[in-house]
This record gives C-alpha cells, structure tokens and sequence, in this order.
C-alpha cells in the first residue's frame, strides 16, 4: 500500500509562481527516498502540501489512502500528528531541555507522564543523546540539535517523516551521521522523504531520488540505477 501519492498535482502561488506542475509519484511504506533539484525547483513546496502547510492549486495529494484536500479546520492538526517533520533551523524550544522537547508532542498528545518518560528515553537512545536528556538545546552541538530534532519528530511514531534540507547547516561528517540514523528509520516502519540541493550527498545514499526541474518532476531514478 503506498503512504503517500500524488497524481497530476499542480501548485501556483497566489504570486504567479508555477512552484509545482503535474507531479505524479508514489512512496511506498517502509521506503526512503530523496526529492533533489536546484534552488526554486519546488522541493519546499512539495513537503508542505504534505504537512498542509499550502494546498495544490489542482491534482490529488493522498495520505494513506486519505485525500488531503478534502482535510479541513482541526482535521488539520490530526493530520500533522500522523507526519513527522525536520527542520532545517531544528525549531528547538530553548527553554526547555531536551527531554521535554523530545516529549512536546507526546504531551500534546494527552500521553500520562510516565508513558512519555519511557517513550523520550528510548527515542534519545535512538539518536544517540541518551546521556543529554537534561540539557539545553544551546548546550549542543549542532549536530546534535539535529539529532533532537529528528527525535521530536520521530517519537510519535509517525507514518512518513519528511525533512527539509535536514543537513543544510552540518559538516560532512555530521550530514553522513544524519543520513545513517534516517536510514535506519524504514526498518521500524517509518517511510522518510528527505528533501536536499546536495546531489552528492543524495548520490552516495543509494536510494530512490525524485528530481524536480522548475517544479516539473523530470526524474523519478530507482536505486538499482545508482548502484553502478
Ligand atoms: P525549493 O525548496 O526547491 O528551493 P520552493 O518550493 O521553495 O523550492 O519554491 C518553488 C518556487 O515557488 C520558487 O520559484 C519560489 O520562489 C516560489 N515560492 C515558494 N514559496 C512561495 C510563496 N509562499 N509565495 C510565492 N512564491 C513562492
Ligand atoms: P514560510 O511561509 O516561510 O514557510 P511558515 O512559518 O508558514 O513560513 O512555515 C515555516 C515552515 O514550517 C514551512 O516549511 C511550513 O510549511 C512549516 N510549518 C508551519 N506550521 C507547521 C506545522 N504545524 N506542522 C508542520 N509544519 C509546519
């Protein structure tokens, strides 16, 4: 069953700005995948018809099986809670220490304490920020904040998590980090659609890459045909 299809979707800004036109594909549960293209090719754009942050002007976006367009008012939030979502700039409350951003959505959520305390351990576990639950995000690396991030967005068990340009800010070695835990990601059943410029670093990943050109979608290019 796919996660996520879009058929013949268009999106015009009230601008002018053709960002998205006719574009077709479809994620399949359990599968990663890169959406790649210059600067203005549409890639933002294509996660916020996602999360609902914009609408398309024409065409279908589907989420498992549920028809985005026709999800309104506070349906809206419902939505967004079965979608994780990284952050370039992390959006990491600085007040609050790890743990408790971790455990904002659960929280949000109605979890009881004690089911929220379990879920952030094991969660920072997974990112590798176990020993940091208690300090501030301006206590951490960039690098780590990342991680914090992925962790937020990870821990309600999403079905798709998407990420804009979740490595915009990081050296090489951390971007290879992020990529790695990203990729484990699948395996727990979470699909991951990651959005990024870096065609070298989308390359080295070996995983299906969607290539937008002036929000046309002129590549949909399969792993095996980078495995060579
Ligand atoms: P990318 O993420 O690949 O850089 P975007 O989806 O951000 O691309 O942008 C695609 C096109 O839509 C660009 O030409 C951009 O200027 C335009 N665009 C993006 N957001 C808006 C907006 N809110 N209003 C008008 N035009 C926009
Ligand atoms: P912009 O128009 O520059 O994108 P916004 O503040 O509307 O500024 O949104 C910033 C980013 O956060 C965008 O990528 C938007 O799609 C996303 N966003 C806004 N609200 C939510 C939300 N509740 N859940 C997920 N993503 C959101």
């Amino acid at each position: 069953m796919s996660v996520l299809r879009f058929d013949n979707v268009s999106k015009q800004y009230p601008s002018g700005q053709n960002a998205l036109s006719e574009v077709s594909f479809a994620v399949e549960a359990g599968e990663m995948l890169f959406v790649t293209g210059h600067s203005g090719a549409g890639k933002s754009t294509l996660l916020k018809l996602i999360h609902l942050s914009e609408r398309p002007s024409r065409g279908t976006v589907l989420f498992a099986e549920r028809n985005l367009g026709k999800v309104r008012g506070s349906r809206v939030a419902l939505h967004r809670r079965d979608v994780g979502v990284v952050f370039q700039d992390h959006r990491l409350l600085g007040d609050r220490s790890v743990a408790d951003n971790v455990g904002l959505p659960l929280l949000l959520r109605g979890l009881r304490r004690s089911d929220i305390a379990r879920r952030v351990t094991a969660t920072l576990e997974k990112v590798g920020l176990g020993a940091r639950a208690r300090a501030l995000p301006s206590q951490l690396s960039a690098g780590e904040q990342q991680r914090v991030g992925i962790a937020r967005a990870i821990v309600v068990e999403p079905a798709l998590l998407v990420a804009d340009e979740p490595t915009g800010n990081l050296d090489p070695t951390l971007s290879a980090e992020i990529m790695a835990l990203f990729e484990s990601l699948p395996e727990r059943g979470t699909s991951v659609l990651v959005a990024s410029h870096d065609l070298a670093l989308v390359k080295r990943m070996k995983k299906r890459v969607l290539v937008l050109d002036q929000g046309r979608l002129v590549d949909d290019i399969s792993p095996l045909e980078l495995a060579e």
